[in-house]
């Protein structure tokens, strides 16, 4: 269960060398705008030596274009896990993912609820997510018909992915390409919706950050990650920053 992120100890300040994030609903609230402390907070762990990637459900293409925006030196890992860099303008990672699983989950989804289940425009530049709309029937009830695939809300779209591919398990394998080989102890993700999840099974140092767009999702989110933000968006995203780095700091000054 999540427990407040003043309960950073010491040792996992010291240990982290890398910063995860997903992007909407944890750095921004409106997908457009980031406020300063964000940037700020990026900078910070920059200079501390600690990378910075992205983690989300946009395409590489936007996740591009957002690192440099933010100026991260990190991974960047799209399409909820279906696509990867190890930094921005380099050469994709081969994961070897499939977009077909996805595309016949969304045939046969279109097939059973044709008035509830529609395409949507992001599809064309995407290689493995796809992203529906939905209206009037539930997650859940969609799910019970998906075989090879799975859907998840995000709060703002709904995502069909291949079974098996997700944030937490992309990230993990590319960890042994990163900084010469990093342990998921020396990593730091934070999310704030079921596509985050996965991360915050695999990654034992996971920040929750509230949204209020998914507080029916609270329970499974909650169980999941181990700290949460006492902010939302990004005002949650640098509150914990700047704490686990004092933290750090302080207990550098002790040794
Ligand atoms: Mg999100």
């Amino acid at each position: 269960m999540a427990v407040s992120y003043l309960q950073i100890s010491p040792e996992v300040a010291s240990s982290i060398r890398l910063v995860m994030t997903d992007v909407d609903g944890t750095l921004t609230s409106d997908g457009r705008s980031f406020n300063a402390e964000v940037s700020q907070a990026i900078r910070q762990l920059k200079r501390e030596s600690i990378l910075v990637g992205l983690i989300s459900g946009r395409n590489m293409q936007r996740l591009e274009s957002l690192a440099s925006e933010l100026a991260v030196n990190g991974p960047l890992i799209g399409e909820n896990g279906g696509v990867a860099k190890l930094k921005a303008g380099g050469e994709p990672v081969d994961l070897g993912y499939s977009r077909q699983p996805a595309v016949d989950a969304f045939q046969k989804l279109k097939r059973l609820f044709p008035d509830a289940v529609e395409d949507t425009e992001y599809n064309p530049a995407r290689l493995v997510d796809y992203v529906i709309r939905v209206n009037g029937v539930s997650v859940t009830e969609l799910s019970r018909h998906l075989e090879g695939a799975q859907l998840l809300d995000s709060g703002y779209m709904l995502h069909l992915l291949p079974q098996g591919v997700s944030k937490g398990r992309t990230l993990m394998r590319l960890l042994d390409r990163i900084a010469g080989g990093l342990s998921p102890e020396q990593v730091m993700v934070f999310g704030d919706s079921p596509t985050d999840v996965s991360l915050f099974q695999l990654f034992p140092h996971s920040v929750l950050i509230p949204n209020p767009v998914l507080s029916a999702e609270d329970d499974i989110l909650r169980k999941a990650a181990r700290y949460e933000s006492a902010l939302p968006s990004g005002e949650g995203f640098a509150q914990v920053v700047f704490h686990f780095l004092k933290v750090r700091h302080n207990s550098a000054v002790k040794k």
